[in-house]
């Protein structure tokens, strides 16, 4: 049977197991997520790492774990490289990318734009990079260096090498009271230098002092500023993302029936949620140094969430207030009672 055949049949058997309420899932994860390295360049508003980065050393993935990945790259559909931590900083990067083209995955880099030069385009083309997602907050370089330390002109640059990979191009960007102004602009020269989605995502708070720029509190101006940006990606035909301004809408969290995350140090998460902060605040399965994988996409608070999920027990505590299941700006704040600690 061939890879695409098999990624097919496991997809239809997870669906099926889900259907049937199954929280021992016998299928394995459609989706894969690995962060490569808990080294940044730098230190965005928006980021867990720059308000708790003393709880990150700044390691790399051990390249003696990436053996024990070819059994779920053979199912999987997608390879994703992002966390907390820049992925293009790691040695590792290129081999990894490598190994999901190897085994058909889609692959798919998220980086913040700042090494992406016309060599390392060249080179990511090479391994057939099939999507790549930048992080980018502002059109003019004083409000891009305001909130993520870097100016503006190096990452646009940046996007403009990206073109010349021919991979699907997307941005991310944080929306935050301060840059609303800009974000029409913004999707307007997406838009232009051909990229195909923005998505934009309310800033989860991590210090106190942040809580008073969510656009939860600034909602008619949010408003406004998405109207503008509907108006640009109409024009470019992109597709744009923009999360809901009212709170109280339950989210359905499925991250638990579809992805695994191997972070740096080798732990495994259930979700890409709080990747910095041990398990206090994240789906944790357990480390792959310890079990093996297939044993860890059945972990006991994996299960603990299906069950959840299906409505026959209680949620982990981890996912109680998580702004992935409830759209509230408290949600957004849950790890402000931490913050001292
Ligand atoms: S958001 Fe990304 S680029 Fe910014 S500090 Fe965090 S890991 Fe680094
Ligand atoms: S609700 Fe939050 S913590 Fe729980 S699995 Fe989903 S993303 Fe992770």
């Amino acid at each position: 049977m061939d890879l695409g055949t098999r990624k097919r049949h496991n997809l239809l058997e997870l669906h099926q197991a889900i259907g049937l309420g199954e929280s021992y899932l016998t299928a394995k994860p459609p989706e894969l997520q690995l962060e490569l390295t808990a080294k940044c360049n730098l230190s965005c508003r928006s980021c867990g790492r720059t308000h708790w980065g003393e709880r990150r050393k700044p390691s790399e993935l051990d390249p003696l774990l990436l053996p024990f990945l070819p059994p779920f790259l053979r199912l999987a559909r997608g390879l994703t490289l992002g966390g907390y931590g820049e992925p293009t900083l790691s040695p590792l990067l290129l081999e990894v990318l490598s190994l999901g083209h190897t085994y058909a995955c889609t692959t798919t880099l998220i980086t913040n734009g700042t090494r992406l030069d016309r060599a390392f385009a060249a080179d990511l083309a090479a391994v057939g990079l099939d999507r790549l997602v930048l992080s980018i907050d502002a059109v003019s370089d004083q409000l891009m260096h305001f909130l993520r330390g870097v100016p503006a002109a190096t990452i646009w640059q940046g996007l403009e090498h990206a073109r010349h990979i021919g991979c699907g191009l997307e941005v991310q960007t944080v929306a935050w009271a301060e840059n609303l102004s800009e974000l029409a602009e913004l999707v307007d020269r997406a838009g232009k230098l051909g990229v195909e989605k923005v998505q934009v995502l309310l800033p989860k708070i991590y210090a106190q002092s942040l809580r008073a720029s969510s656009p939860f509190l600034h909602r008619d101006r949010a408003e406004e500023a998405f109207a503008a940006a509907r108006e640009r990606a109409a024009v470019h035909d992109l597709d744009l993302r923009l999360p809901p301004l009212e709170q109280g809408s339950e989210l359905r969290c499925r991250q638990p029936f579809e992805v695994l995350v191997l972070r740096h140090d080798g732990m495994v998460h259930a979700c890409c949620s709080a990747l910095f902060d041990g398990d206090r605040r994240a789906l944790v399965a357990g480390s792959l140094r310890t079990t093996p994988l297939a044993e860890l996409w059945n972990a006991e608070p994996l299960q603990r969430y299906r069950t959840a999920f299906h409505g026959r027990g209680p949620w982990p505590d981890v996912c109680l207030g998580c702004a992935f299941r409830l759209h509230t700006l408290e949600a957004y704040c849950r790890f402000l009672d931490q913050e001292d600690h």
